[in-house]
């Protein structure tokens, strides 16, 4: 089996978490399994062709996203006319429209939803030869004929779940952000499935996502943590989990597990302000938690209540305040081109977020996945939104208050400009840098790592303001 290979190169490679779950789940079940990251192996097509060939797979699982599907359907087609093993395709893609993967010739079968019990029942009922009528969560062609099954609610429970198969990597080849790293080996880790508010506007997790939400114990998760390092070596993990603080006793529990088990283990995970204050970053810090990243998308109250988020700007500004008490750096997450709000709606976040002293500030344009209740209002199909990525468009939608889509971008750009080359930040952050030298290296690595995304606007970036 093949699995997790239809992603971009980016800037770092993230660990394909979805994959190696699958992965554990298929080994605990007796398959033999074998993970290509094609972006972080650094392969094209047809390396791809020459690892699977090592293989001789008897199923080959494709991951997609709908950005990329385009990719993972070439990829499926070169691999169906060398090989006579079944494909399947799960991840985002297949998850919001199997029967669109269907489509592709070449695809036989579309994983939607979690997909790791749902893959090894899968691959029992290919290995046994037998119908995949049943088979709650996927989409299946028999002939001319496109079956897709009911939902599967996965059973289990996630402590009882495999270590996701981290083995089955060359680790060497992967990281968190570079802001995000304050220790070596850094990998991602997931402890939650879904998302207990399930309510944003933008985001699947309020829409066609049905992952019910559920976690780890506290102790079973700190044993993972520390199962990380003591295996793997890894010293530094960003929890990739919707909303980590999740009512105060599951935090408290969990960073009293870490202390108690003495974790070497920086960490940073996303939380939600509504949900944190300075006891609980403090727990966190004293746990090793160096880092929070807080999706504040625009400092508008009445922004903010039409994305449905539980947030005012008073609230993030207390939150900031609080993490700040407890030594916690806070990543703030900015939107721009969202409905309502213009250029304008953008500098007034900037001027928050100055103010409010967010230390990073990470700045995204407005493109809500499909599967989310704001795409559904667009009235988008999959090839609406593949096309436009197709055609190299960075921003999506344009607000009624923006002139055009380039309008959108150039005030995208703006908005680092503006936050970044601001005297308060550069201060602030030369402060930071000269107290801490572990800091001073992120804020580099950070700083280089924006130069080389913004490359083609360096110019501008130095000269405009
Ligand atoms: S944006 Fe975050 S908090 Fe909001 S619904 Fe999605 S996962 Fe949950």
């Amino acid at each position: 089996m093949l699995y997790g290979l239809a992603r971009r190169r980016s800037f770092h490679n993230a660990v394909p978490l979805g994959a190696i779950s699958v992965a554990a789940y298929l080994r605990e079940a007796g398959h033999q399994v074998q993970v290509i990251d094609a972006p972080a192996l650094d392969i094209d097509e047809r390396g791809i062709c020459a690892e699977v060939n090592r293989f001789v797979p008897d199923a080959i699982g494709i991951s997609a996203t709908s950005v990329l599907w385009h990719s993972a359907a070439r990829v499926a087609r070169m691999l169906k006319e060398r090989f006579a093993a079944p494909i399947f395709v799960g991840g985002p893609h297949p998850s919001t429209y199997p029967e669109h993967c269907l489509e592709e010739p070449a695809v036989d079968i579309a994983v939607f939803g979690e997909g790791e019990e749902t893959a090894v029942e899968l691959i029992n009922r290919l290995e046994g030869n037998e119908t995949l009528d049943g088979v709650a969560g996927v989409a299946w062609k028999d002939g001319e004929t496109v079956h897709t099954n009911k939902d599967r609610i996965a059973q289990r429970k996630l402590d009882d779940a495999p270590l996701p198969a981290y083995d089955l990597l060359d680790l060497s080849c992967y990281s968190a952000p570079p802001m995000r790293v304050r220790q070596t080996p850094a990998v991602y880790m997931e402890l939650f499935r879904g998302c207990a508010y399930a309510k944003c506007s933008y985001c699947t997790s309020a829409g066609s996502l049905k992952n019910r939400f559920r976690r780890h114990s506290p102790e079973v998760a700190a044993d993972k943590v520390v199962a990380l390092n003591h295996k793997y070596g890894a010293r530094e993990i960003a929890f990739v989990d919707d909303d980590f603080v999740v009512g105060k006793d599951w935090i408290y529990d969990f960073c009293s597990e870490l202390r108690r088990r003495k974790s070497p283990v920086s960490w940073t995970c996303y939380v939600r302000a509504s949900q944190v204050d300075a006891s609980i970053f403090h727990a966190m810090k004293s746990a090793g938690c160096h880092q929070v990243l807080m999706g504040m998308e625009v400092l508008d109250n009445d922004i903010l209540r039409q994305l449905t988020k539980d947030l005012t700007v008073a609230s993030c500004g207390e939150a900031v305040r609080a993490a700040h008490k407890a030594g916690v750096w806070v990543i703030g997450l900015f939107m721009v081109g969202v409905p309502g709000t213009n250029p304008q709606s953008v500098w007034n976040t900037v001027e928050h977020a100055l103010s409010q002293e967010v230390d990073v500030a990470v700045f995204s344009l407005y493109r809500p996945p499909p599967g989310s209740p704001a795409f559904e209002a667009l009235g988008w199909g999959p090839e609406e939104y593949i096309e436009s990525f197709k055609l190299q468009k960075q921003a999506v939608y344009t607000p009624e208050d923006y002139r055009s889509l380039v309008e959108v971008e150039e005030t995208f750009r703006a908005a680092y400009r503006n936050f970044y080359l601001n005297p308060r930040f550069i201060k602030r952050a030369a402060q930071k840098a000269l107290s801490d030298p572990i800091l001073a290296k992120q804020v580099l690595r950070g700083a280089v790592t924006l130069a080389d995304q913004f490359r083609p606007d360096l110019q501008g970036l130095l000269t405009r303001r």
